[in-house]
């Protein structure tokens, strides 16, 4: 298979993770037979540096032309004041890289390794052998993309919270294709008892599901799931939500993963085209000390294996690589247990890749 990948090093400890998941997918392609190519392109404060906006149009036009892109991490306390807003980095690049490539569909596994259990702020009894949950959450509707107005007086204002059959079809379609290369389930979360948006998303996901007859469906209100989370992390496989919803239970369901440096993401069209990216920033505090992990971004890459690529046994070898080298032992700061080997950023890949090659 021969795929071009767009790589977004970013700012902060970006470029250096990005090396470790480059390392991993370089292993991948010389392991399986595969071609790829990688295309690095400047976005965020480095290209603000560089050409004096956060996203420059050749960036966008290169991840247009490619197969799949990588992204580090943008932002840093250099640019995140910068005025008008619109050049900073989180809103400038991110965001109009999100709206650019059209990607209306975030996937957010949150998934505890086993050998990460005292890292969940849950009870033993309540993880067991661990956790896996992916949350797929509707990225460019809803609230947060309907009118924002305030009254002419200033004391009144109004948000629209606004979706299309549309809209919510091809988010459903994604969750359940999703479910089905899973455990099977879907959980769908609305506030149908009070919102006439919730009504039609409950209706439009019902109809869908027919379509997957091998895939369970269930509804539950998103106060009840947000709960639910907490009390029964274990009934949930794919939770499929709306925008807002899905911001706010997506943190919530990634705290159970125990740490940042473990989350990673994926943000999808229709087509197999895809953003990746992990879930936590450019942390500046330990940017180019080595210390960083990597891991939350070679997951994601493994994502990109799975998504966009379709390798299900090239993404299931990424993981159970990732799930070696944490059972041998090997920790970066953030995960460091009792008893655990102490490694930085470069040295975690290393260990990864190694673990590729039988
Ligand atoms: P952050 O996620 O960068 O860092 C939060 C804490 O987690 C820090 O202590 C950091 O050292 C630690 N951490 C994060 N990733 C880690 C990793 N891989 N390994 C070890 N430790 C890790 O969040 P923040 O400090 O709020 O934001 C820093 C910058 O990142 C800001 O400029 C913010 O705008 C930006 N940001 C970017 C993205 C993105 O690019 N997707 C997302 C969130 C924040």
């Amino acid at each position: 298979m021969k795929k071009t990948i767009v790589t977004i090093p970013g700012d902060g400890i970006g470029p250096e993770i990005v090396a470790e998941a480059v390392k991993i997918l370089r292993t991948v392609a010389s392991r399986f037979g595969h071609e790829f190519e990688f295309v690095p392109v400047l976005a965020g404060g480095s290209a603000i540096d560089a050409t004096g906006v956060p996203l420059p149009r050749e960036s966008l036009d290169a991840c247009k032309a490619a197969d799949a892109v990588l992204l580090g991490a943008v932002g840093g306390p250099k640019w995140d004041n910068l005025q008008p807003a619109d050049l900073r980095p989180e809103r400038g690049a991110l965001l109009a890289l999100r709206g650019g490539l059209g990607l209306f569909c975030n996937l957010r596994p949150s998934v505890l390794q086993p050998q990460l259990k005292g890292s969940c702020p849950l009870r033993a009894d309540l993880i067991g052998d661990g956790l896996d949950i992916m949350v797929v959450r509707e990225l460019t509707g809803g609230i947060y993309f309907g009118e924002h107005r305030r009254s002419e007086d200033g004391q009144s204002a109004w948000d629209v919270m606004k979706y299309s059959v549309p809209e919510i079809e091809r988010i459903a379609r994604k969750a359940f294709e999703v479910a089905r290369r899973r455990r099977h389930k879907v959980t769908s979360l609305d506030k149908h008892n009070i919102l006439e948006t919730s009504r039609l998303w409950r209706e439009t996901v019902t109809r869908i599901a027919a379509d997957y007859p091998d895939v369970a469906l269930n509804h539950l209100y998103v106060d009840n799931a947000s709960m639910q989370l907490i009390r029964d992390p274990r009934q949930f496989d794919v939770i499929l939500t709306e925008n807002t919803f899905g911001d706010i239970l997506s943190d919530e369901a990634s705290m159970l993963a125990g740490s940042l440096g473990m989350l990673p993401s994926a943000s999808l069209r229709e087509d197999a085209f895809g953003l990746y990216e992990p879930v936590h920033g450019s942390a500046p505090d330990i940017a180019g000390r080595g210390v960083a992990n990597p891991i939350a971004t070679i997951l994601s890459a493994g994502m990109m294996l799975r998504y966009s690529f379709g390798l299900q046994t090239e993404a299931d070898a990424v993981d159970r690589a990732v799930s070696q080298v944490l059972d041998a032992g090997y920790r970066t700061g953030d995960i460091m247990t009792d008893g655990g080997l102490l490694v930085g950023t470069s040295e975690m890949g290393s260990r990864i890749a190694e673990a590729l090659i039988p």
